[in-house]
């Protein structure tokens, strides 16, 4: 499974080209599940994060700040880091043992080492721990907040009991798949559609179009896609609206249709995946 990224725009972040030298790992302390911390981090509240993980939303990460942007998670390093939180209960970070994160926090840690291994790829940065001294002087790789120290905001999670060890192996198990780009992802159905606009022709016996693309891995709501059908000399169009909670649309191709124009894909750049359906 890869990763499904859900985009829900956080108003608080620093609209401004950063660098990447460190992934910094988080807990919410409080919020425990993705939903309910979105509420906190959509809301005026000065505090985001880039991403979200919880316990219960296998390989789903919500996003909050556009990785160019800087999320404010962590003071003086918010410059410098991307920024990805654990849903977990207040008291997480100072009471968790090691056992409890390996045995009782399997989906959000499987999950986190796959978001951290897509960011990992996408920025170049090394899949190793950082012990305090080596994330404050710059050096590149993995770390969580408390590591930081006072520059980074002073605090303590996600813990002295996190396994940074067995999560750094997760991480180096590799992303969920190996699909940095969403031309890939979708190149999974079948056919990636990256042109606008593309024609192709409609196999003799097919029924169905399938058609999806992954808007919150793009970081918008809504991926428009126009889908014309050309029967003899006419043209059925459909003006499709993928959104994050419909992926995947459907459309007709039965009888005797015999050219699909794929077009107006908006925004420009998204990758559209089809597939017949026979
Ligand atoms: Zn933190």
């Amino acid at each position: 499974m890869a990763v499904k990224y859900k985009w829900f725009p956080s108003p608080s972040y620093t609209n401004n080209s950063h660098r990447v030298d460190a992934l910094i790992l988080h807990t919410t302390e409080g919020a425990t599940t993705n939903d309910a911390i979105k509420n906190y981090l959509c809301g005026p509240n000065g505090v985001s994060y880039h991403g979200s993980v919880d316990n219960q939303m296998i390989d789903v990460c919500y996003e909050y700040v556009y990785e160019d942007d800087k999320s404010w998670s962590c003071c003086n390093f918010n410059s410098s880091t991307l920024n990805y939180v654990f849903c977990t209960p207040n008291g997480a970070s100072a009471n968790w043992s090691r056992d409890y994160w390996l045995n009782n926090q399997r989906n959000a840690m499987q999950t986190m080492a796959h978001v951290i291994a897509d960011q990992a790829k996408q920025w170049n940065v090394p899949i190793v721990a950082l012990s305090s001294s080596e994330v404050q002087s710059g050096k590149r790789g993995i770390a969580q907040h408390m590591n930081l120290g006072s520059n980074g905001c002073g605090h303590s999670d996600c813990g002295p009991n996190f396994p940074m060890d067995k999560f750094i192996d997760l991480v180096k198990g590799g992303s969920s798949q190996p699909t940095s780009s969403d031309a890939e992802r979708y190149a999974q159905m079948g056919m990636a559609i990256t042109e606008d606009p593309t024609i192709v022709p409609v196999p003799p016996t097919a029924v169905k179009l399938y058609v999806g693309s992954d808007p919150g891995y793009l970081h918008t709501q809504t991926v428009k896609v126009r889908v014309a059908v050309r029967n003899k000399d006419s043209w059925a169009v459909s003006n499709l609206e993928l959104t994050q909670a419909t992926e995947l649309m459907t459309v007709d191709v039965s009888g005797t249709r015999d050219l699909v124009n794929i077009s107006s894909i908006d925004p420009k750049g998204s990758a559209v995946g089809i597939e017949w359906g026979f």
